[in-house]
Order: structure tokens, then C-alpha cells, then sequence
């Protein structure tokens, strides 16, 4: 068998940003993904990473009195801890200052340069430095930037252009020809349209500013902040640096993104790489914005989600649960706390915590904890081994449509048929009567069943599968594979189940 490679990425997160939720979404999205990829085998890059150039961290910088870099350096931190509080499993952190993204950024203006795609011209127009974007007229709103409202000012300068108009026909065709590039289905129509209506060279030098990576032939200039972010996904695959890593994960397979940079990723990216005739990525996934009384959170318009409260309020898996099993990826959410502890109440204590008390509490009443043997099944044990053994491959078949809510609700489905199954067999009555073979057969299904479901919910909620596995006694959970969660019989031979406080205690409302 062929070896299985696997990239994904995050959007690299603006350093000056304090992370919220709509961040975290996007991450453990991505986390999801490589996590399901690992236990399916595959051998998996996962990067995500902070966009550090730019005026505003050079102002930022200066009115703490720091040097920029001094003030990146801080403000990673956040950062980085979010993602450990999280559970993100991502094996590459990529910050855009570090020199080996600076060579690549380098060496890739040169070479465009060079053939004649990137070349000198003057830029003016309407500029918010917030967003260190230019604006056209028509799109500003009562004079104002269009995305956070504040003033722009008309700015001229000399600048390099890439030339990505050159590529418009090639990328057209290619979207086309390749119906999953950009997703989901409506967004890639969206960037047709785009396309169509004719892609224009963009500005890809400043000389406004200091803070960030100077153009090697031309030192007045700095690499403008978006040319520079977007290659941190080739930057952290080795191109350029390490050719056994770059072939082995490049082209990436999932870019992760936020539908308000969709068009840096499937119209500017792509025309780069098309420039560098470099393989484009097999996938840009656009998720929606987590909304707040209808509002998009986010820091310029004061409307922000402390995810570090909510994860100390509720835990990680609570919160990656929630925003995983809300809304279907691509649309919009709207945040509330009733809906999340509406999750946690249900989803979670109920069917999830229930399920698994149950039947630890019986598992301790009737045999010390100490998993039995299975004698003959009956029809009752053949539905609940034939549903769990099937959910293996309906959820390959939703993570391969990248649809993460789907798979949840599938599992939350064998999990309600676990639980109608206790009340069916009725255990209880069996130890009354003394069917104690019967018994077995009853709780060994059971717990069977527990073990499959264990399995499959471990990329969505890797802690939770931890817990729950040493519940069952089993060792080891870094060795299971999906293959696990495909055969009956697999609880070891000899262990025993524990007690242990309850995995999500009911959110009292107020
Ligand atoms: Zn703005």
C-alpha cells in the first residue's frame, strides 16, 4: 500500500489580534481533520501559525515602546496557549518573522521578478490601516472602510504589482475543471463570478512602512503583508528548504479559511503558484463567522468571545463539540451560552454521559467492574454490533465531504441506540432473574459498542475519548486505529472497568 500523506492548514492568525472564538473555530476544524487523517493512517502535516508584518504591529509596537519584534514575541503567547488549551494538535507553528519564511518570501519575489511577474508601477487610492487594504470608491461605506468603519486616507505611493491578471484564464479554467478547489459549492461560485468580472495585478510592495520583509533588489520597499502571509503554506511544506518534506506534502490538501479571505486564497494564491508553476492546493475550505446578537465577532468592532472563559467554564471538548455540531461548515452560527449548555445538557450529559455511566454503574453492580465474555447474540446485540460497526465508513464517507456536523450526528445516533439498547435489554431484570450468561452478552455488547463510539469521537473530542478509554480499562489509546473501530471482540482480555466522576456534569441555567 502506498503511503499516505496528508497537509492541512489554518489561516496564520494576525499576531495583534486577541484570539476569539471565531478563530478557535477554524483551528479545531483543522484539528478535526488531521486528527481523523492520523487514526486513519495517514501521515499528517498540520500547520497553523501568526502573520506578524505590517504597519499596524509596527504602530502597535511603538506606542508600547517596544521594538516590533519585541511586541511579536509577546503576543504569540495568547496564542500558542489557546491552542494547548484547546487540545490542537498542529506539529508546525510558523511565525511570518522567522528567517527561514523570510529566505522563501524572498526568493520568490526575485524569481517573479525575474521572469517578469512582478513589476514596478504606483498605487494610490483609499486606505484603512487597519486592514492594510486599499479600497475602491464604490466600496466605501459613507466614506468609511467598509469592513471596520473607521477613516481611510487617499494614499500614493510607488509599488510593485504581481501580475495575476496574466492567470485569470488559467485559474478560470481551472476552477472549472476541478469543482472541488473551492468550497463549499456556493462560495466557488462566488469566485467565479469574481474571476469573471476580470482579476486586476495587485500592489505587492509598501513603502509606507518598515515592518516587514524588505524586497531583496529594492530596499525602500517591503513585501506587502498578504504576498507575504499567503506563503507561509509553502514556507512550512519545506519549499526551498527541505525537498524530501516539500514533495512528500506539497500540494497541500486543505487550506482552512475564513469566507472574508476567500479571494486572497482562491484567486491571488493561486495565481502565484500558477506564476511559480507550483501544483495548487487541492482544497480551500471557506467557513462561515460565529455571530453575536447577529453581529460577526470580532476585536475592531468590539464584539469578542473570551474562548479561555468558556473553556474553563465548560472544557475544551464542550466547546469544540458545540461549534462543531451547530452549524454545518460554510454557514453562519450564532453564539449563545443557551444553546451551547443546551448542547452540554443534551448531547453530552445526557445521551453521551449517561451512556456511559450507566453502564459503568452496572458494570461495578454486577461483576466488580471486570468485562465478561459474550455468549450467543441475540437480535437485539446483532442491530447494535451491525450499527456500530457501520459507523466507520458513514463517517468517512461525511469527513471525505469534509461535512464534521454530519459525523457527529451519526455518532450521536448509535449513541441514542446504545442507550434505547440498555432499556430493551434490561439488565437489571436479567441479574433479578439470574440469567447470568445472558448478563454477560448484555454488558459485553454494550461495552463493544462504547469502545466503537470511543473511537470515533476521539477527533472531535480528544480528551473526552482519552477519559472514557481508561474508563474501560483499556491502555493505550495512542495505538488505536480506525481498523479498531471496524471489528467486535477488541476490549482486552482480563481489564476492568472504573469508576470515575461524571464526564459532563449538567450547566445549571440560571
Ligand atoms: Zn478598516
Amino acid at each position: 500500500m502506498s503511503k499516505k500523506d496528508f497537509y492541512v492548514t489554518t489561516p496564520i492568525y494576525y499576531v495583534n489580534d486577541v484570539p476569539h472564538i471565531g478563530h478557535g473555530y477554524s483551528t479545531i476544524i483543522a484539528d478535526v481533520i488531521a486528527r481523523y487523517k492520523r487514526l486513519t493512517g495517514y501521515d499528517v502535516l498540520f500547520l497553523t501559525g501568526t502573520d506578524e508584518h505590517g504597519q499596524k504591529v509596527e504602530k502597535a509596537a511603538r506606542d508600547r515602546g517596544l521594538s516590533p519584534q519585541e511586541h511579536c514575541d509577546l503576543m504569540v503567547g495568547p496564542w500558542k496557549e489557546l491552542w494547548r488549551r484547546l487540545n490542537v494538535s498542529y506539529d508546525d507553528f510558523i511565525r511570518t518573522t522567522e528567517e527561514r519564511h523570510e529566505r522563501v518570501v524572498q526568493s520568490i519575489f526575485q524569481k517573479l521578478y525575474d521572469q517578469g511577474d512582478i513589476y514596478k508601477g504606483f498605487y494610490e487610492g483609499w486606505y484603512c490601516i487597519y486592514e492594510e487594504t486599499f479600497y475602491p470608491e464604490s466600496q466605501l461605506v459613507e466614506g468609511c472602510c467598509p469592513e471596520c468603519g473607521r477613516e481611510v486616507e487617499w494614499l500614493r505611493e510607488e509599488s510593485y504589482y504581481f501580475r495575476s491578471s496574466k492567470y485569470q484564464d488559467q485559474l478560470l479554467s481551472y476552477i472549472k475543471e476541478n469543482p472541488t478547489f473551492v468550497q463549499p459549492d456556493f462560495r466557488r461560485n462566488e469566485v467565479v463570478s469574481f474571476i469573471e468580472s476580470g482579476v486586476q495585478d495587485i500592489s505587492v510592495s509598501r513603502t509606507t512602512f518598515k515592518w516587514g520583509i524588505p524586497v531583496p533588489f529594492d530596499p525602500d520597499h517591503v513585501v506587502y503583508v498578504w504576498f507575504d502571509a499567503l506563503i507561509n503554506y509553502l514556507t512550512g511544506s519545506g519549499y526551498l528548504q527541505d525537498d524530501e518534506k516539500y514533495r512528500k506534502f506539497w500540494p497541500a490538501d486543505i487550506h482552512i479559511i475564513g469566507k472574508d479571505i476567500i479571494r486572497f486564497h482562491a484567486v491571488i494564491w493561486p495565481t502565484m503558484l500558477m506564476a511559480l508553476g507550483v501544483e495548487l492546493p487541492e482544497k480551500v475550505l471557506a467557513t462561515g463567522f460565529w455571530t453575536l446578537g447577529g453581529e460577526k465577532i470580532s476585536k475592531s468592532r468590539g464584539i469578542v468571545i473570551d474562548p479561555n472563559r468558556l473553556i474553563e467554564e465548560f472544557g475544551e471538548d464542550s466547546i469544540r463539540y458545540f461549534l462543531l455540531r451547530e452549524i454545518s461548515l460554510g454557514l453562519d452560527g450564532e453564539f449563545t451560552q443557551e444553546a451551547l449548555i443546551r448542547r452540554i445538557n443534551g448531547d453530552l450529559a445526557n445521551d453521551l454521559g449517561n451512556l456511559i455511566h450507566r453502564t459503568v454503574a452496572m458494570m461495578m453492580k454486577y461483576f466488580k467492574g471486570a468485562i465478561p465474555e459474550s455468549h450467543q447474540l441475540g437480535r437485539l446485540e446483532e442491530d447494535l454490533k451491525e450499527e456500530a460497526l457501520g459507523l466507520a465508513s458513514i463517517i468517512d464517507n461525511a469527513m471525505n465531504r469534509m461535512d464534521i456536523r454530519e459525523a457527529l450526528v451519526q455518532i450521536w445516533r448509535v449513541i441514542g441506540r446504545a442507550n434505547k439498547y440498555i432499556d430493551e435489554a434490561s439488565p437489571w431484570a436479567l441479574a433479578r432473574e439470574g440469567q447470568t450468561d445472558r448478563l454477560e452478552t448484555v454488558m459485553r455488547t454494550l461495552l463493544e459498542a462504547i469502545r466503537v463510539i470511543t473511537i470515533l469521537i476521539y477527533p472531535a473530542m480528544p480528551r473526552t475519548a482519552e477519559k472514557i478509554w481508561d474508563q474501560l480499562g483499556q491502555a493505550d489509546f495512542k495505538s488505536v486505529t480506525i481498523d479498531d473501530a471496524k471489528s467486535w471482540d477488541g476490549l482486552a482480555r482480563g481489564t476492568s472497568v472504573k469508576k470515575a466522576p461524571p464526564l459532563f456534569p449538567r450547566v445549571e441555567i440560571e
